[in-house]
């Protein structure tokens, strides 16, 4: 069953995109070789912590964070520690909040410095089938024309689609239902209806769909050991079409 929020959870939501938007910003602000992802797993507590919000992710599962943040090959799930941007480098980083019991979770890649043009079209490719995705979202589609609009997008810009890991339903708790792939086909699945809330976040990468999970039982990495990138947004369904929480 998914379901669907009113206006006043829609408020509270709204607010707990804005402070995630907001922490994601300043970490993405302090990215630069040199910087710890620990570091930016700072930056991004005091910001949640000054807002009064609450982490969504620590302790989730025993996850031992604020952020994570994945690096180059690192598809999700990677744990901030003592390594050290470098030049060049991609960091995605995920993150969400909680205010008054509701979730917003929201992801983003950076560049370190000047990075490859095949890293700028990554990242650029994967941003694009966010906002392919996030264009579906209109009550009387239907749930896979979100991943089918994702999949092609990504695909027409040369890359392919991580399918092990997919966004999902977010309200009172960071996941729910349903599950959203990056992929399928258009005209199936479930009707999008006004009040749903998903979290929409591809999962892109360079080469090729494969990935595998390190043995510290968290950090998600290319089974090819090529670029990874990873966008995410919290939206609501509207009457009027998508209202994206995760915002400033
Ligand atoms: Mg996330
Ligand atoms: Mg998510």
């Amino acid at each position: 069953m998914i379901v669907r929020r009113s206006a006043a959870e829609l408020a509270i939501m709204r607010e707990a995109g804005r402070v995630t938007a907001r922490a994601l910003r300043a970490v993405g602000d302090a990215v630069a070789p040199g910087v710890t992802t620990a570091e930016l797993d700072e930056v991004a507590v005091a910001i949640i912590e000054a807002a009064g919000a609450k982490p969504a992710f620590k302790g989730y599962h025993g996850f031992p964070a604020t952020i994570c943040a994945s690096r180059n090959g690192e598809v999700v799930h990677g744990i901030p520690g003592k390594v050290r941007l470098v030049e060049g480098d991609i960091i995605s980083v995920d993150m969400g909040a909680i205010v008054d019991g509701y979730y917003g979770d929201s992801a983003r890649t950076f560049a370190v410095g000047k990075v490859s043009a095949e890293a700028t079209a990554l990242m650029d490719a994967t941003r694009l089938s966010l906002e392919a995705g996030i264009a579906q979202c209109y009550p009387g589609n239907r749930l896979y024309d979100i991943g089918a609009a994702v999949q092609a997008t990504a695909e027409a810009a040369g890359f392919s689609v991580v399918r092990e890991y997919v966004g999902h339903g977010i309200g009172r708790n960071m996941h729910e239902e349903p599950q959203v792939p990056n992929y399928g086909t258009a005209g199936k699945g479930p009707q999008l209806m006004a009040g749903m809330v998903l979290a929409i976040e591809p999962m892109i990468n360079a080469g090729g769909a494969g990935v595998r999970q390190l043995d510290d039982g968290w950090t998600v990495v290319t089974a090819d050991g090529k670029l990874s990138a990873h966008f995410e947004h919290t939206v609501a369904i509207t009457a009027e079409g998508p209202y994206v929480l995760t915002l400033e």
